[in-house]
């Protein structure tokens, strides 16, 4: 529990599967940090109004690392007791900022995407397999897709989310 991020300064950085990858759940505030940590490889769970107690519960029942805006959050006595792990992300940062800040702080790096609607891991799909649940545009257009095995949506090359890992890592490198 005493790890502080060691080596931080290498250069060679964690190289194949580095750290465990946390799973996170953000609070009510934080619907945008959900999806920039799932594009940068993250397991982020969001729920819209949910509120601190039920977040703090959850937190406690699933074993996610709580992240918050909140500074009340952190009074609540399972955060106080360590019994759930919780990062207070301060505010004012644009949800890309915060994704690099919770990356900085647990020192983890930017892994291939995940889902941008729930979190749930990609597996590479035919494009055959994805025919008339994309764009006909899409599939003119783009060779490769993903398939996420939790929801079942389809991604591809120039989605939203490609860009994202880019940018979390950049945010993740600019704090220090
Ligand atoms: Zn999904």
């Amino acid at each position: 529990m005493g790890g502080r991020g060691d080596g931080a300064d290498g250069g060679a950085g964690p190289a194949e599967d580095g750290p465990a990858a946390p799973s996170f759940l953000c609070d009510a505030m934080l619907g945008g940090l959900s999806r920039w940590l799932r594009g940068a490889g993250y397991d982020a769970a969001f729920e819209h109004g949910i509120d601190d107690g039920e977040l703090v519960r959850r937190a406690q029942e699933t074993g996610r690392l709580l992240l918050s805006s909140d500074a009340g959050v952190f009074q609540r006595r399972p955060l106080r007791t360590a019994a759930v792990r919780g990062i207070y992300v301060p505010r004012g940062l644009r949800p890309m900022e915060q994704a690099g800040f919770v990356l900085r702080e647990l020192g983890l790096p930017v892994r291939d995407p995940r889902c941008m609607a729930c979190g749930g891991a990609l597996a590479a799909a035919s494009k055959a397999s994805v025919l008339g649940e994309v764009p006909a545009v899409v599939v003119e257009r783009y060779d490769a897709f993903w398939r996420c095995e939790r929801c079942g949506k389809v991604l591809w090359k120039g989605s939203h989310w490609e860009g994202i890992a880019a940018g979390v890592a950049a945010a993740a490198a600019a704090g220090r």
